[in-house]
């Protein structure tokens, strides 16, 4: 299994412009957002799953699940949210461990937006933090996605703190910036990951 370094960062910090930053060196990227639709794509058995406990509204009209309308379940009730993490968790946690498997190369990215919030840093070698200040994150999350200043303020405030990632972070990229400022700092963690990956292979 390569050297896993996790990328992570809250909404808006720049996870995936560098993300693309380092692939565009050759590293493999594996994404916790695209594994996490993956295991409930359309004919999965834990969308049937899904599907039984909470009936067939729960799907699109393509047959997708309605991810709003299970947001709402799980915001309701902590039953049904511990339930669907029971079921979720395990089947992310494999097709990762499978991804992650299946890779060739000195080390990969693992880019984990959500990796404080649920303590996922123990799965990694390194942890690596895309920092900016609230302000810019702001910006760029009312800018990027088309949503008012109140809307972005509560989805950062549901989020961790920019202290808590520091404070679990092997390695800060200082995304506040412009992405010329940004790629550097990329170039210079490559150098150190393939370092640290060939160390630990000795
Ligand atoms: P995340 O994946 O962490 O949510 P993104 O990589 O999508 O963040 O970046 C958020 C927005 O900010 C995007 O529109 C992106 O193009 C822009 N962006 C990222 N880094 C910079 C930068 N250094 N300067 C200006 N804009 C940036």
């Amino acid at each position: 299994m390569p050297y896993t370094v996790a990328l992570t960062g809250g909404i808006g910090s720049g996870k995936s412009t560098i993300a693309s930053a380092f692939a565009a060196l050759g590293v493999p990227v594996i994404d916790a957002d695209v594994i996490a639709r993956d295991v409930v794509e359309p004919g999965s058995p834990a969308l049937q799953q899904i599907a039984e406990r909470h009936g067939n509204s729960i799907l699109t009209e393509e047959g997708m699940l309605n991810r709003a309308r299970l947001r709402a379940i799980i915001f309701q009730s902590s039953e049904e949210k511990a339930w669907l993490n029971n079921l979720l968790h395990p089947l992310i946690n494999a097709r990762t461990q499978q991804l992650k498997a299946q890779t060739v190369a000195p080390y990969l990215l693992w880019v984990v937006p959500l990796l404080v919030e649920n303590g996922l840093q123990y799965q990694a070698d390194r942890v690596l933090v895309v920092d900016v200040d609230e302000e810019t994150q702001l910006r760029r999350t009312i800018q990027r996605d088309g949503i008012d200043r109140l809307q972005a303020q509560n989805i950062l405030s549901a989020q961790a703190t920019r202290d808590a990632r520091l404070a679990v972070a092997d390695d800060v990229i200082n995304n506040s910036g412009t992405p010329d400022e940004a790629v550097p700092q990329v170039a210079a963690l490559h150098h150190r990951y393939l370092a640290l990956a060939a160390a630990q292979q000795d």
